[in-house]
């Protein structure tokens, strides 16, 4: 996400380098490089210019601290004036009425359908009732990609394949969520390849009709300018809550996600990352400055892992680390949770000075298929009781793997450095644990 802008800041963070003060002549020139490289963003030119006007303003207007480079003060002004840029604060989605509606619009293939099965899947976690309705009246495969989406996310669709009027599906929908106990109503609307007014008064039409508690519009953020374009002639006819920007996993620019707020003045409440159900973010202004500027986002780091992670597996687990029982069982299952995560070169990049070092490396699921036909190579005797996998052994793993032996003896030797800080944690951990105990 965002790899040639974080990398082009942090070239123009490079020309204050030694500098022991910031002066007009040394800021204008890193203001000129970071005007630059917003614009490289596909930053709308006059939003580039305001900003970076406000960036050489405060920076020329703050002492330095003694203990802050220029260029630390700089980063941190940029820092603040890109978050304020995307909006400051976070905005939530308003969710009221019995049942609250909540309206997805947007360009065809701009992810409408994927969302709305993730915003589903986000809402049902935080244990509300939720119905998706199919309001794309003119391409049956969409009623069954949401109904795919629905069963895989375990939450009901509401279609009527024959029905052609958009509105009376929804209020259908409105109903059925009412005697069935549905608080919240996601109704997926048809989108065309370009703006059409066919398109924009169906969706104007839906959104008098069912008077939802939010609108969502939602954008691929890869299209750029394009992007905030579509944002804008979308908003001027329907007037939507909020924006979701998708495909942030592929857009190395960030254009959209800097532009769109100062252009149509919405906020952006979430962000989609992959294809994946799980894939999906809360928008935080401040965090995504965070990523773009190298310094990691932790917090959301957490916090998905928190989202994913079953709580009762988490203790299971524990109990095996602590009697040093981990096993190769546990590790394939602690892969599969990473993997549900989302895209993991954005996860790593979640921590803090790893997306410059992660910057053209190919990270993605794949990176683990090796490691699982390895694992999954062995018997259970052998996943259980790794002790007992030796020379004859690995040969039979890799030839079954279809990997090397080199491969299954870094794997074991990996595994085993593992358990050997786990049992060295649980010494550490047992002794403070004693400590405790004993005050
Ligand atoms: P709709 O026509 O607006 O309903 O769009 P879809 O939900 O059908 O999405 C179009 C394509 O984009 C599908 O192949 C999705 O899997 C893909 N897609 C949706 N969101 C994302 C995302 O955040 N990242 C990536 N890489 N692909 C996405």
């Amino acid at each position: 996400m965002f790899e040639n802008l974080s990398g082009k800041l942090d070239k123009a963070f490079k020309t204050l380098k030694g500098q022991g003060s910031i002066t007009e002549i040394n800021v204008a020139t890193t203001v000129k490089e970071i005007r630059r490289a917003l614009i490289d963003a596909d930053v709308n030119y006059k939003v580039a210019k305001e900003v970076t006007d406000k960036i050489k303003e405060e920076a020329l207007g703050r002492d330095v601290l003694i203990s802050v480079s220029p260029g630390q003060l700089l980063v941190k002004i940029v820092n603040e004036e890109l978050t304020q840029m995307m909006g400051g604060k976070k905005v939530d989605m308003t969710l009221q009425g019995d049942p609250a509606v909540v309206l997805i619009s947007g360009l065809q293939g701009s992810g409408k359908t994927t969302f709305s099965g993730k915003l589903a899947r986000m809402l049902k976690s935080q244990g509300r009732q939720v119905l998706l309705t199919a309001c794309d009246i003119y391409r049956p495969a969409a009623i069954d990609q949401l109904k795919v989406l629905g069963e895989q996310i375990g939450v009901e669709v509401y279609a009527e394949p024959e029905n052609k009027n958009a509105v009376e599906i929804a209020n259908n929908a409105i109903k059925h969520a009412k005697s069935t106990g549905k608080k919240i109503v996601i109704v997926d609307t048809a989108g065309r390849l370009a703006v059409d007014e066919q398109m924009m008064q169906e969706i104007e039409g839906l959104k008098k009709a069912l008077n939802p508690s939010e609108t969502l519009f939602v954008v691929d953020s890869m299209t750029g300018q394009d992007a905030v374009n579509t944002a804008k002639t979308f908003n001027e006819r329907l007037d939507f809550d909020g924006v979701v920007l998708t495909k942030l996993d592929g857009d190395t620019r960030g254009g959209a996600a800097l532009s769109i707020r100062t252009v149509v003045d919405k906020p952006i409440k979430f962000i989609s990352t992959g294809e994946k159900m799980e894939a999906i973010d809360v928008f935080h202004p401040d965090r995504m400055a965070n990523r773009i500027l190298g310094m990691g986002d932790v917090v959301s780091l957490v916090e998905k892992a928190q989202q994913t992670f079953d709580e009762e597996e988490a203790k299971k687990l524990n109990k095996k680390i602590r009697q040093n029982k981990f096993d190769f069982d546990d590790f394939l299952s602690q892969l599969e949770q990473i993997k549900k995560m989302g895209n993991l070169k954005d996860l790593m990049g979640m921590i803090p000075g790893m997306g410059k070092a992660l910057k053209g490396l190919d990270i993605d699921d794949d990176s683990f298929k090796p490691i699982e036909a390895i694992i999954r190579s062995m018997t259970k005797d052998e996943r259980a009781n790794p002790e007992i996998i030796n020379g004859s052994r690995r040969k039979r793993i890799a030839d079954g793997s279809g990997t090397s032996i080199q491969e299954v003896n870094n794997l074991m030797k990996q595994f085993a450095d593992m358990r050997k800080m786990m049992k060295m944690m649980n010494k550490v951990g047992g002794k403070r644990a004693m400590q405790s105990l004993a005050q």
